[in-house]
């Protein structure tokens, strides 16, 4: 078999890039992956939040920052073209304390500098959210109005269909297992054929930076895999709330994130995600996290990310998480802090975990922001973290751009179904 552009991983990135792909120039472009579906982790086991770009720090998560804004229109448009859910429900972050309202008055400047609108975000004190939301209690909380819910599993299948309409292949259930450079192209053999491709790009989630090193690229970084648990509300609180509540996280320089009240776009109310270190971007299960655990202890200790394992702090926030994914009443009681209601015992069954992949440099730091690298007929895309799903459109598109400028994609159309190629790359890079 052979291609143009190979894309590894049919997760919400790697599709998008096939839609955009396949709409703008006529190489032939085919996305794998070793999954039965698109989106079939990570993609479909999130919050299901369209992200308004508060959180993001302009400087720090630029692009991130970009996408979500960028993102939220377009997924807005894509599902009104689709007859899909996209309820713009709002969101409320919550501080509880001093230093959480030191936290709120930063978001409220980077929503601006992210170019948020002034009736978008407003910043109420405890007696007008308990207006706005009786069973609620802190001391201060933005209630942010462009914030969405959506089904991203539902909206990559979407997003698959039409870029195989406009010529991609899709190959599920294909791992692949090795690549090799022939010097006229790459060799990519999977477990059922061999590929050859002139140009890869890397969009395997969890992962991609195993997939980099195969291919000598970024040995200086490593990951940790962190499990987001959820569990679900019975039907009698789905009146709890009218918007999903965020509470600010105490330790925003760690992946740590405290559980939110989430209100899923069908209503179904969840605590979480927590984020509990596993050894694998698959170890939903017991036995997954104990075969990969060997290795992964290994990588690890060969690299920046040993540093991390003698990180007091972080391995005290760590315990916490494994206790919360231990105990039920320790997880629904981070809710309580803000949501006082709410009774461990009306949370029966557990929701679908997801994980993500935290990069580590050298210096055993978290890296913030995603990272894109080239390599010899190929590019990486590593650190594709919340909020990725919000920002999966634009960011392929930037992507795309960013290969253009390089001469490694002709663009030949702009027309992307109800988008102009140029003209949203065009916001990306202003
Ligand atoms: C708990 C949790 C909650 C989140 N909530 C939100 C939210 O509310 N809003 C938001 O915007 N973002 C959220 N995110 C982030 C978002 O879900 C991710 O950023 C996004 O899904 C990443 O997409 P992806 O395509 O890069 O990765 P993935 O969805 O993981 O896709 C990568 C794909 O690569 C495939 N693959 C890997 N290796 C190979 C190989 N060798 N051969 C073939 N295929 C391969 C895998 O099978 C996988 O399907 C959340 C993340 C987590 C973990």
């Amino acid at each position: 078999m052979k291609s143009d552009i190979t894309i590894i991983g049919a997760g919400i990135l790697g599709t998008s890039l096939g839609y955009f792909l396949s709409h703008i120039t006529s190489r032939k472009i085919l996305v794998l992956d070793q999954a039965p579906q698109v989106g079939f982790h990570t993609s479909s086991r999130n919050t299901g939040k369209v992200h308004a770009p508060f959180l993001y720090d302009p400087e720090k998560k630029r692009i991130f920052a970009k996408s979500a804004k960028v993102g939220f229109e377009m997924w807005e448009t894509y599902s009104k073209q689709k007859n899909l859910p996209f309820k713009k429900d709002g969101v409320l972050e919550v501080a509880l304390d001093e230093q959480g309202i030191k936290r709120l008055e930063k978001y409220m400047s980077w929503g601006e500098q992210n170019g948020l609108q002034k009736d978008d975000i407003i910043l109420l004190d405890g007696a007008d959210v308990k207006k706005q939301e009786p069973e609620v209690s802190c001391q201060k909380a933005i209630f942010c109005k462009k914030d969405a819910s959506v089904d991203y599993h539902i909206l990559t299948n979407h997003i698959m269909e039409d870029a195989k309409q406009s010529g991609a292949t899709f190959l599920l259930g294909t791992r692949a297992e090795s690549i090799q450079d022939k010097k006229d192209f790459l060799e990519i053999k999977t477990n059922h054929d061999t590929i050859q491709t002139n140009f890869l790009i890397n969009a395997a989630g969890g992962m991609s930076i195993d997939l980099a090193h195969q291919m000598n690229v970024r040995p200086d970084l490593t990951d940790i895999h962190f499990r987001g648990e959820y569990w679900q509300a019975e039907p009698e609180y789905q009146n709890l709330t009218k918007t999903s509540v965020y509470s600010v996280p105490k330790h925003p320089e760690y992946p740590f994130l405290d559980p939110h009240w989430i209100v899923r776009s069908d209503g179904r109310c969840e605590v979480g995600p927590n984020a509990v270190p596993v050894f694998s971007p698959y170890g939903y299960t017991i036995s997954e996290n104990i075969k990969e655990m060997p290795s992964k202890i290994l990588e690890m200790l060969s690299s920046g990310a040993s540093k991390i394992l003698f990180d007091s702090q972080f391995l005290s926030l760590a315990s916490g998480e494994i206790l919360s994914s231990i105990s039920k009443t320790v997880m629904i009681n981070r809710v309580r802090e803000f949501l006082p209601r709410v009774d461990p015992k009306k949370f029966k069954k557990r929701g679908t975990a997801g994980i993500r992949a935290s990069v580590i440099d050298k210096d055993g730091k978290f890296v913030p922001d995603a990272i894109i690298t080239p390599g010899e007929k190929s590019l990486h895309i590593l650190n594709y973290n919340s909020p990725g799903a919000t920002g999966a459109l634009p960011f392929a598109v930037y992507i795309i751009s960013q290969m253009e400028k390089k001469g490694l994609v002709k663009i030949e159309k702009d027309k992307c179904g109800p988008w102009s190629f140029e003209t949203i790359s065009e916001i990306l890079e202003s």
